[in-house]
């Protein structure tokens, strides 16, 4: 049964929050007239609210494909991409193939040096929303799509301790324990007593068994990344994340050799492209892409270079509505060497509402798990909450 593309559309949604993401303002910072809050500890921009872009791709049969992709900062620039390059191109066009589709788009803009940035933020939403759109049309779920469902349910670790003081974090970490999550990452650059003094307490309120992760957000050199990792090991750090600026290759292989633990790395990456020279100058022992940045083409692709260069995959979670939430669950569940996948829980649970699952089963993450959605496509779509902002 053929099929057409008739139209593809973005929207922005913006969802506000109690607290900004990273916690409360700390000293030198402020919210700008466009809602924008300068991270000292990491000089990176982030947004008071949560914000995302929905992407629908309707056929001419009346089929539906949903996509997302980051919207936190210039979401307006995914849009506009959407309106005035993809569209114009995807419609009248057969939609039943998503990756030969996301080659195309590709080379569009790659001699303009588009490799990565809004362009291909933009191109993640269209591949989920192509994948999503032959999952519903054959009445399978996407990890079917992709070569089968090796995990219902997938390791969750907690992602950000966002409270003011140590003490307030270690006991924000102990609830979630008592819940029945195992895995606790606490982002060094809001660990006002440094960040050995942040993995001790931790370590000592949470016992033997929890796995800590510490995020380094980029901000150190190399010297100072190994320096800093060595005092963490003594407290049995799990893994090491984004030591280094994310162009220092050379420096990040060095903390790679430098240190006793895996470094991580990968949100910021968004093709193989990106990927195959950090993997070839052994920079990382564990992966982190990011569905909303990469789609489930150039996440897939990632996955199986990973698998065959030995490192595990340990999938960022981002801020978003849930829809590429659910597609890298999706695509996490059909890996081999799957350790855990990053839990954000000021985002997933909240904006659970905003979806609705496609088959009997929404996603879930509780007691240190993520359960998978039973049904075609994603697995969830839109709810009719989110419709609403869509309108
Ligand atoms: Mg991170």
């Amino acid at each position: 049964m053929s099929d057409r593309i008739e139209k593809v559309s973005a929207y922005v949604v913006e969802i506000p929050r109690d607290v900004p993401y990273l916690g409360p303002l700390r000293e030198g910072e402020h919210v700008n007239r466009r809602g924008y809050i300068v991270r000292q500890g990491n000089r990176t921009l982030y947004p008071t609210a949560d914000r995302s872009v929905v992407l629908r791709i309707d056929t001419e049969r009346g089929l539906t494909g949903w996509g997302e992709t980051y919207g936190i900062v210039a979401p307006d620039a995914v849009r506009a991409i959407v309106e005035d390059v993809v569209a114009p191109v995807l419609e009248g066009r057969d939609p039943s193939a998503p990756a030969v589709i996301h080659e195309d788009l590709y080379d569009l803009m790659r001699v303009r040096g588009f490799f990565g940035g809004f362009y291909l933020d933009t191109l993640a939403a269209v591949d989920i929303a192509l994948w999503d759109l032959l999952g519903r049309r054959l009445g399978v779920p996407v990890s079917t799509l992709l070569g089968g469902r090796r995990h219902d349910r997938i390791a969750a670790y907690v992602s950000g301790l966002p409270r003011a003081t140590l003490e307030e974090r270690v006991a924000f970490a102990r609830d979630w324990q008592a819940k029945g999550f195992r895995g606790f990452k606490f982002a060094a650059v809001v660990a006002d007593d440094g960040a050995e003094a942040e993995i001790a307490a931790l370590r000592e309120g949470l016992g033997p068994r929890a796995e800590i992760m510490a995020d380094l957000h980029w901000r150190h050199t190399a010297p100072e990344a190994i320096r800093l990792i060595r005092r963490m090991e003594p407290h049995r750090l799990a893994f090491a994340e984004a030591p280094c600026a994310p162009e220092d290759i050379e420096g990040i292989a060095a903390v790679a050799r430098g240190v006793g633990v895996p470094v991580a790395l990968g949100e910021e990456l968004r093709t193989v492209f990106e990927w195959q020279p950090r993997i070839a100058a052994r920079c990382l022992g564990i992966g982190q892409p990011e569905m909303g940045r990469t789609g489930i083409t150039e996440f897939v692709r990632i996955g199986a270079l990973c698998h065959a260069t030995h490192i595990a995959v340990m999938p960022h979670a981002a801020i978003g509505v849930g829809l590429f939430m659910a597609a890298s669950l999706q695509a996490s569940s059909t890996l081999q060497k799957l350790p855990w996948h990053e839990y954000q829980h000021s985002i997933f649970d909240p904006n659970l509402r905003l979806t609705q699952p496609t088959g009997t089963r929404h996603m879930a993450c509780a007691a240190g798990f993520y359960t998978l959605p039973d049904g075609p496509g994603l697995g969830v779509e839109p709810s009719a909450e989110m419709l609403a902002l869509l309108a």
